[in-house]
């Protein structure tokens, strides 16, 4: 049997269909937003906050927690998203055979978290910090375990993170424990959708926990800091947190990777080599050991941080 195939003049006519927001069986489509994706579905929140089960139309692809769509109501319950709307932002990582898959979508925030403890790596914040402008999603470098004082002087992490600041990143200094420093984050928060990222013990799940008060859980399927810690599903979920914001999570995009990139990709998501990019001798300076190198002369001349000059070296491999 032939696969079925929709011609170009069918997908013309399902678009023009979708764009009327009124399809074949002359049902009103209405907005919504897509919180959570199921093996069967998506589940969609209308414009009043509602939940519904919605099954999807064949032609539209993956949908993922973040997604904007149009749907339709089927009886008391149920639901089937009609159109998705354009993506700000695309989350993707690579599925069992390399294929990159979205997982969220409309993310404007990454809030990158790091402590004394596990020691925070300036590789590690580098390489978050060029998928996000990769991405085209707001980097926030956030400190967790401010009451660690001695450990941060020691580490010296107070003088890393100035440097981040003065490359005009914001820097938000935390403690979970405490409560320091939370109202600030929580400003951060407002009016976007974030996500949470970083190593494994620097404190994400408890950050998440304070922003997360039971009322505004309407999925059910995490009730409590324990097991928001601890669920197993890799796929994303959408919360809403207090003061308009909202919040994309799984463990999945909690340790998020960099995945490969060319040295230019990389070179261009590093803010600080911008004014120096095009000046090379070569036109594929990898701004590695080439003669008349902009980036390397930017470095001797104390433009750009060694650090970051290493990390990017690193990062090309
Ligand atoms: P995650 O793996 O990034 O989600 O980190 P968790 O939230 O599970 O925290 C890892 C460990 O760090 C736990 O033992 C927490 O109690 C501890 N922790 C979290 N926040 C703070 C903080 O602000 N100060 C201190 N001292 N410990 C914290
Ligand atoms: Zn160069």
């Amino acid at each position: 049997m032939s696969k079925r195939r929709i011609t170009k003049q069918q997908q013309r006519r399902i678009k023009a269909r979708q764009d009327s927001h009124i399809d074949d069986e002359q049902g009103l489509n209405e907005p919504g937003l897509v919180v959570a994706h199921h093996g069967t579905g998506v589940t969609v929140e209308d414009q009043d906050g509602h939940r519904r089960h919605c099954k999807l139309r064949q032609h539209l692809g993956i949908i993922v927690a973040g997604d904007e769509v149009m749907w339709q109501r089927q009886g008391q319950t149920g639901g089937v998203v009609t159109a998705l709307c354009e993506r700000k932002s695309v989350l993707t990582r690579p599925d069992a055979r390399g294929v990159n898959r979205p997982i969220a979508a409309n993310i404007d925030k990454m809030l990158i978290v790091l402590a004394p403890e596990p020691c925070a790596s300036s590789l590690l914040i580098d390489s978050y910090l060029v998928a996000a402008e990769t991405l085209g999603i707001e980097p926030c470098l956030v400190l967790n375990k401010c009451d660690l004082a001695p450990l941060i002087r020691e580490q010296k992490l107070d003088t890393l993170l100035t440097s981040y600041e003065q490359l005009n990143y914001t820097v938000v200094e935390v403690s979970a424990h405490e409560g320091s420093g939370i109202d600030h984050l929580q400003s951060v928060l407002k009016n976007h959708t974030s996500v949470f990222v970083g190593q494994s013990g620097v404190g994400k799940s408890s950050l998440i926990a304070t922003f997360l008060p039971h009322a505004t859980i309407a999925v059910g399927a995490l009730t409590d800091k324990q097991r928001l810690g601890k669920h197993t599903t890799s796929r994303a979920e959408l919360y809403h947190l207090n003061k308009n914001a909202r919040l994309i999570d799984s463990p999945g995009i909690r340790e998020f990777n960099l995945w490969k990139m060319t040295p230019a990709e990389i070179a261009e998501a590093f803010i600080d080599f911008k004014p120096f990019l095009g000046q090379c001798k070569f036109r594929d300076c990898r701004h590695v050991s080439e003669p008349q190198c902009a980036i390397h002369q930017a470095c001797k001349d104390g433009l750009i941080q060694p650090s970051r000059y290493q990390n990017y070296l690193s990062l090309i491999g």
